[in-house]
């Protein structure tokens, strides 16, 4: 009789010194933002996602989990928390506040339109300023210097550039690593195919990929790669591919669930 009562005044005082708090919180999901209640706990340790019956969800976190951490928790469930919100796809739209995909993780777009400076008359020539940059990425937050109407421009070419960079690194380190030479390295826009390799040996990776995490991207390449071998999907294509990438099944899943999402710019 003592011994529970002992253990539940120290189960109280253990209840009592849980932190608990509670914030309203949204995330972006197919070009609309889906509110949520984000639900902070002392006592967890991981992150869980309710949906309720109203077609509302909140995020079970730890106190200090980062906010890009939790978003990027909730993309990823996406595909099951859509059907479960019965969320209306809608077509994607630009905005300023919206959240893209990066490298793996979330960027979040900032429109700061800056006042340009009207040309004055001088009286000497003054050497003239470099102009601003429209883009410059700050942390995990992509500075846009134009009107909203340019967004889509201003960022698909930021995009672009970034993907020029990152996949050619990608791609070296890939064969530096391999022991292979480096092929030829195209830049493709196609709608729907994330590589291919030309019959002449040149690899195109699709700007897109620049939004998947670095595993995507090393997949796509050791994928391209293996088709210096063989020009099939064949099991033994396959035995290649995972002799030139172990591991590969994660990220080619991850591609598989995340992709659609990358198409949609
Ligand atoms: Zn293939």
């Amino acid at each position: 009789m003592r011994k529970a009562a002992k253990h539940s005044a120290g189960e109280a005082a253990r209840r009592r010194a849980i932190v608990r708090r509670e914030e309203a919180a949204a995330i972006e999901l197919d070009g609309r933002p889906v509110a949520y209640l984000l639900k902070r706990s002392s006592a967890r340790h991981t992150l869980a996602l309710r949906v309720q019956d109203n077609g509302r969800f909140w995020v079970n976190a730890p106190l200090a989990t980062p906010r890009q951490q939790i978003e990027l928790f909730i993309l990823r469930h996406a595909q099951w928390l859509r059907g479960r919100l019965a969320v209306q796809s809608a077509p994607f739209q630009w905005r300023d506040g919206m959240v893209l995909p990066y490298l793996g993780s979330l960027v979040h777009l900032c429109l700061m339109p800056m006042a340009k400076t009207a040309p004055q008359m001088e009286l000497f020539a003054v050497p003239e300023d470099p102009p601003e940059p429209e883009v410059v990425f700050a942390g995990d937050v992509l500075l846009c210097n134009v009107a909203e109407g340019e967004l889509a421009r201003a960022v698909g070419d930021w995009y672009r550039r970034e993907a020029a960079r990152v996949l050619d690194e990608h791609l070296r380190a890939m064969c530096r690593h391999l022991a292979i030479p480096v092929p030829e390295l195209h830049l493709s826009d196609a709608r729907s195919r994330w590589g291919s390799l030309s019959p002449k040996g040149a690899v195109s990776l699709n700007w897109r990929l620049v939004k998947a995490s670095s595993e995507e991207i090393d997949y796509v390449i050791c994928h391209e790669l293996a088709h210096f071998r063989r020009r099939d999907h064949s099991p033994a294509f396959w035995r290649e591919v995972g002799r030139l990438y172990p591991g590969y099944d994660a990220p080619r899943a991850r591609l598989r669930q995340q992709g659609r999402h990358y198409f949609e710019f």
